[in-house]
């Protein structure tokens, strides 16, 4: 337990990338107004330790007791991927796979009521920042690492490699929730980029429901679900939703605050009325 904690706190490559990020915000706000050191990044760095205490008390029992249901369940099917490819072709596989289903999670969990209900969560943030991709409800965080890690036992993959997978894209999602003003230029059609993932945050009616990709752009441009533009920068958040930090600096309200966001989907369920989690749909067709 101790180990893992210096992993995620004491690591100098945290903190040196989190001052990489946080210096492309200084020199390319994609919100000239908006602070850096922000009492959103202080809410959403309430759930970046419950992703931190979550990895050292749960997750290695959970994606342990993940991996016994998926060995019961297929025999302990792999693709004997070394023999038929090269190492890399599988990785590559793998990588699509993940990538793939990370969008459809996610266009699932815009499209079904009870998914968005946790989601809401994630797309209330008005002040989008690196630890936003953080700001994951705890039952939609244990959803999407079944979805991230279930597909990988297929392949015969190394623990150094998944370990490696799963760290770039702790740090790939950091970037494009970080309030940059950064399309990736001519990388912008293949990769997702602070801008298109903003566009996904927008509060805009226009851009509902666009650019799910993760880290790939084909999956919205095969689905028919991407937004064609990269020089808009819009607000976001969802329209009737109002989590927002405390104006105060009182511990009590902080974790009133953090109290709140975590009963939000819950509470939604209890309402019948549509207007539930601000569901965009029935919102803007009234
Ligand atoms: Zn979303
Ligand atoms: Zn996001």
């Amino acid at each position: 337990m101790y180990e893992a904690a210096a992993r995620i706190y004491l690591s100098p490559w945290f903190y040196l990338l989190v001052a990489a990020i946080l210096g492309l915000e200084v020199l390319w706000p994609a919100v000239r107004n908006q602070k850096v050191l922000s009492r959103a990044l202080a809410q959403d760095f309430v759930w970046f330790n419950l992703d931190g205490l979550f990895k050292m008390a749960i997750l290695p029992a959970y994606i342990g007791a993940l991996r016994m249901a998926y060995d019961g369940a297929t025999g302990g099917f792999a693709f004997n991927g070394s023999d038929l490819w090269p190492v890399p072709l599988t990785v590559i596989a793998a990588f699509l796979l993940s990538d793939f289903l990370n969008w459809f999670h996610h266009w699932v969990r815009h499209k079904v009521t009870a998914f968005w209900h946790f989601h809401v969560i994630h797309h209330s943030q008005r002040e989008m920042n690196l630890f936003t991709d953080l700001r994951v409800h705890s039952v939609e965080y244990l959803i999407a690492q079944a979805v991230m890690f279930v597909p990988l036992f297929m392949f015969p993959l190394s623990h150094p490699t998944i370990m490696g997978y799963g760290a770039v894209m702790i740090w790939y999602t950091r970037l494009i929730h970080a309030n940059i003003r950064l399309n990736f230029g001519p990388l912008r059609f293949i990769l997702v980029s602070p801008q298109f993932h903003r566009i996904h945050h927008s509060i805009e009616p226009r851009h509902r429901d666009r650019n799910f990709g993760v880290i790939l752009t084909v999956w919205d441009r095969l689905f028919g679900t991407l937004y064609p533009h990269y020089d808009e920068y819009p607000a976001t958040g969802v329209e009737g939703v109002n989590l927002q930090p405390p104006a105060r600096l009182s511990a009590r309200q902080w974790t009133m605050s953090f109290v709140e966001q975590f009963l939000y989907p819950f509470r939604q369920f209890r309402r019948a009325d549509g207007r539930a989690s601000g569901r965009r749909d029935v919102l803007h067709a009234e």
